[in-house]
């Protein structure tokens, strides 16, 4: 089954063909970085009008570089939630048209279910049940992936996500937005133990809660600021990058074991992290439990990975009319 999915809740506008779930034909993305970058951050109303302007071009390009036209694709997928709700109707109403117009199936995905099923592409032995860690620009969620499409959350952050720290303590340290790509880089030049930061508690032991360890890096610099020392900053990315991900990669292995999985996940665009990426990889190897990551280029927002969730939600019988709706927040467990 050929799937042509389409992915805008954010800063990315991406379409790809992907077939029965594991396979890509063609990825297409396009981003807004360079113009975000000017602000520090996403600006809503330029991400939905910039959809707006490429959400044609890039599903013309991804048919074109899969050799194929409309009519030899089986069915849309789209993400219609979590994200900026402007950026995520352009998205939803362009699927909604192709669906009507060649009266295709409609299927709407949910954009975390699509950052864990990224994995599927990378690993086509995956299969669930497994636990999965899922940290993103907007989450940090400890998922119980009990089938391809009922998903559980068992633990999440109580503030910031891990990327949304990892990008204000980027900002702090003079790195553009968005600053997580920047703290790995400079983190391998740097000295991890040079500055002593917190690791703010949690009441749930499977919850996260980071905005106390951003602010401690935010307050280290203007305090060095004001008695004129110099901070070395690639030390406190080091710093900064390896309290967080020890965070992360020791919460997510004690859930692991105290829930009894032997089979663990990583996902979403903090996945990207080469420190993460090896923790977690070291502590699955040394207490003999399988781990499965993305390959880095899967684990930012793209539609590949919409396409493979949309594959399982379809053959769930999850196809929606044109009713469609986008929604800024939906939890995990809700179809
Ligand atoms: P969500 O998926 O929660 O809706 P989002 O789609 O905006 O949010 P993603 O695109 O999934 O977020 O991930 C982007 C985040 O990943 C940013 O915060 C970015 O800084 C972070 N990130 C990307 N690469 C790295 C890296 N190598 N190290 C740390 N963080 C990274
Ligand atoms: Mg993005
Ligand atoms: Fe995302």
């Amino acid at each position: 089954m050929k799937i042509l999915s389409i992915e805008s809740s954010c800063d990315e506008t991406a379409a790809a063909i992907t077939e029965d779930g594991r396979k890509v034909i063609s990825s297409v993305i396009a981003t807004q970085i360079d113009e975000h970058k000017l602000y520090g951050g996403v600006v809503p109303e330029i991400a939905s009008r910039r959809h707006c302007e490429n959400i044609t071009g890039v599903c013309a390009e991804a048919l074109e570089k899969a050799d194929m036209t409309l009519d030899e694709i089986d069915a849309i997928a789209v993400t219609n939630a979590p994200g900026l709700i402007g950026a995520l109707l352009v998205g939803v109403n362009f699927a909604k048209g192709l669906a009507l117009a060649k009266n295709k199936p409609l299927i709407a995905v949910h954009h975390i279910k699509g950052h864990i099923a990224a994995n599927y592409i990378t690993h086509p032995e995956l299969e669930p049940p497994y636990l999965c860690l899922v940290v993103s620009g907007g989450h940090s969620h400890i998922v119980k992936v009990n089938s391809y499409t009922e998903l559980e959350t068992v633990g999440k952050t109580t503030d910031d996500a891990a990327g949304e720290a990892f990008d204000k303590a980027a900002r702090a340290m003079g790195f553009q937005y968005p600053g997580g790509v920047h703290i790995d880089r400079a983190a391998k030049q740097g000295d991890a133990k040079k500055y002593k930061l917190p690791r703010p508690a949690t009441k749930n032991p499977y919850d996260f809660s980071f905005s106390g360890l951003k602010t401690a890096v935010i307050n280290l610099i203007h305090n060095n600021e004001q008695k004129g020392i110099e901070t070395d900053v690639n030390s406190l990315a080091a710093c900064f990058q390896d309290t967080i991900t020890s965070i992360l990669a020791e919460k997510f292995m004690a859930a692991a074991d105290e829930l009894g999985y032997t089979k663990l996940a990583l996902a979403g665009g903090v996945a990207a992290n080469s420190m993460l990426r090896d923790k977690l990889s070291e502590m699955a190897r040394a207490c003999g439990k399988q781990f499965y990551m993305p390959d880095i280029s899967l684990c930012g927002d793209n539609a590949a990975m919409i396409g493979c969730q949309g594959y399982y939600e379809y053959l769930a019988g999850n196809t929606t009319d044109m009713s469609l709706n986008a929604y800024a927040t939906k939890k995990l467990h809700m179809l």
